[in-house]
């Protein structure tokens, strides 16, 4: 019998290890800036190439490294910042694990150069695949810089995995949102493919922020700042005219790391309670500071989580910190906050559909186009190809014979209904089901599956082929984002053009929307892109959707008529015609049943016969 246990070579080891620390390129570019504040740099530039996948280069002008220490730096644990196992709890650097480096150079080609102030010469080191390739001093300026070539270039199933460059990018500005966010007194910039992307003077957390997150939030921020025996909170929240539509601008920091956090962000929802604007999110930069050993920061090196001695009273302090600094605000004039929310409480914005406004509003020629408009997808006989077939036909020939008045025929006879075995709908309940009769029994039809179902399949359809009408904006609307919803959105212009929508970059982090889908309200123009954007965004990220396929489910539910909306018999009947020529009639996109379907037989044995 022979033994079968072998121990594994290192650079096997520390490529599995890797994949614990390097998923993707931002994984990369948060352990690299990580070390570089670690080092006590007063300035960091971060270079990317192709979105990191063939270049991340981090230059600090921190501490730098001896001789000894580079070569060092690369093996697996180790590291300077603990001795022993009690310092785990008095933590304050960023990294402590000694296992970012060995990982990096596990999976990449890397070059470093490094000198301390004290060394008149530096230490020029490359590493591929674990193993050192060269080893000689150089004249390089004191600090460090770290380049990591080819990621992955030695595991391409990894290779494999990563995505577009656009989303990759979209990672790696996240990261360098989050670090340099958390560290205004040190200069960042980033550049990519050669062109700087940021530039980061040092300044104060507002500056910080504002030179990050867009000029708009210049008037529009409200400080933090509570100190207690147990924990500290500093930061800003957006007052609430600076919510957004879509989540982004949202930033938890323990210690200085950033965390994500849905139990804390709950905290500062509820904390502005009535005063935000319904379906927006607030946008804050929160900063807790408390005694490391209250926190467990030794959880996984990539996880965002964190775990709290007592997470219920970091609750309690967050929400308490964030409703105070709201209403000190509140009660100072000179700042406008109670007029901004007294405009936000006035029936005109808070519900501008009662009753009355929207019978005024109805009444009005202006509506009547644009709800027209607003139902040409249900109406435009360019969508037969999937759509009307038959039943348009049939009324078109019999218009042309018979010259009858239109309203007439938009209703077809039950007889003739039935007979093509197309359900004929008699009522709707509850603004939200059509009953709709078949030859021997009925369907209840849910309005809003009928019609996501619809939608689905006209947008699939008109993505593949040739571009859906456009209508033109009067008015263009500018569009700013955040840097990760640009790169998002960049991302997706491609498609959306396809479908109908006519956007234009416009500077930075700026779009120009020139045109939507024929059949998006004109003035919901902004709001549709954002929503689709946070729709998008929170797409569940089950696999078997590609981005195109996620963009054409947001669009078809976010364009579908809702429950308890009322619908005219001409809207139920188009639907339910529209519904029963799709392919899949029966599901929405996510699987749920569209319509319940009662027939003779089951109704009878429901009443005991
Ligand atoms: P950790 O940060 O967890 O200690 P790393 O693998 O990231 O582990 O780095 C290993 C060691 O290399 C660090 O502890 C530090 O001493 C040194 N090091 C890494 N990057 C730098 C840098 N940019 N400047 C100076 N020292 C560095
Ligand atoms: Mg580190």
């Amino acid at each position: 019998m022979t033994d079968i246990i072998n121990l594994l070579p290192d650079n096997i080891a520390n490529q599995i290890a890797a994949g614990e620390v390097i998923q993707r390129p931002a994984s990369a570019v948060k352990e690299m800036l990580e070390n570089a504040v670690d080092a006590g740099a007063t300035a960091i530039n971060l270079i990317i190439n192709d979105a990191g996948k063939s270049l991340i280069q981090v230059i600090d002008n921190g501490k730098g490294m001896s001789e000894t220490d580079a070569r060092m730096s690369f093996e697996r644990h180790a590291t300077s910042k603990i001795q022993n196992i009690d310092d785990l709890f008095h933590i304050r650097t960023m990294g402590f694990r000694g296992e970012a480096l060995a990982s990096i150079a596990a999976v990449a080609q890397i070059e470093l150069k490094t000198r301390r102030a004290e060394d008149e010469l530096g230490t020029y080191i490359e590493i591929d695949n674990s193993v050192v390739k060269k080893q000689e001093p150089c004249a390089c300026p004191v600090g460090t810089s770290i380049s990591m070539k080819n990621l992955f270039f030695n595991v391409p199933a990894r290779r494999n995995f990563l995505k577009s460059n656009a989303a990759e990018m979209r990672h790696i500005v996240d990261e360098f949102i989050h670090v340099s966010l958390a560290f205004p007194g040190i200069f960042f910039t980033l550049t990519s493919n050669g062109q700087q992307v940021f530039h980061l003077e040092s300044g104060n957390l507002k500056q910080r922020f504002i030179q990050l997150l867009g000029h708009q939030y210049n008037t529009r921020l409200v400080p933090v700042n509570e100190t207690t025996d147990y924990l500290d909170i500093n930061g800003f929240v957006g007052k609430p005219e600076a919510a957004k539509k879509t989540r982004g601008d949202q930033y938890f920091f323990v210690n200085n790391r950033f965390i994500k956090s849905a139990y804390l962000n709950h905290a500062v929802t509820s904390a502005f309670d009535a005063l935000l604007p319904k379906d927006s999110f607030p946008v804050y930069a929160l900063f807790i500071d408390l005694n490391p050993a209250q926190v467990d920061i030794n959880v996984h090196p990539t996880k965002q989580e964190i775990k709290f001695e007592d997470e219920k009273i970091v609750y309690a302090f967050v929400q308490a910190a964030v409703k105070h600094a709201l209403a000190q605000f509140s009660v100072s004039p000179s700042l406008d906050f109670t007029l901004n929310a007294d405009i936000m409480q006035t029936e005109a914005v808070s519900q501008p559909f009662t009753d009355q406004h929207k019978a005024s509003v109805t009444a009005s020629e202006l509506y009547k186009k644009f709800s027209q408009k607003n139902q040409a997808h249900l109406l435009d006989p360019r969508h037969g190809k999937t759509g009307l077939g038959n039943w348009r036909d049939f009324f078109e020939t019999k218009s042309n014979k018979e010259n009858i008045p239109n309203e007439e025929l938009v209703k077809p006879s039950l007889y003739e209904e039935v007979e093509k075995n197309i359900p004929v709908v008699q009522t709707q309940l509850l603004n939200t089901y059509i009953a709709a009769i078949l030859n021997d029994g009925f369907l209840l039809i849910h309005q809003q599956h009928a019609h996501e179902r619809i939608l689905f399949e006209r947008y699939a359809a008109s993505i593949q082929s040739i571009q859906a009408p456009t209508q033109q904006s009067l008015f263009p609307v500018t569009l700013e984002l955040s840097p990760q919803d640009d790169a998002l959105l960049q991302e997706l212009l491609p498609d959306l053009r396809l479908l109908g929508y006519k956007i234009e970059p416009f500077g930075k982090s700026s779009f120009i929307i020139q045109g939507v889908p024929a059949d998006i309200l004109q003035r919901n123009e902004k709001h549709s892109v954002e929503i689709l954007l946070e729709q998008y965004k929170h797409f569940s990220s089950e696999l078997k959707f590609s981005p195109r396929e996620k963009l054409v489910h947001c669009m078809a539910r976010q364009q579908a008529i809702k429950a308890g909306q009322s619908l005219t018999e001409k809207e139920m009947q188009v639907l339910v015609e529209e519904l029963f020529n799709c392919t899949m009639p029966s599901v929405t996109p996510n699987g749920n049943p569209v319509f319940v379907e009662f027939n003779d037989e089951q109704l009878l044995k429901l009443f005991g016969k």
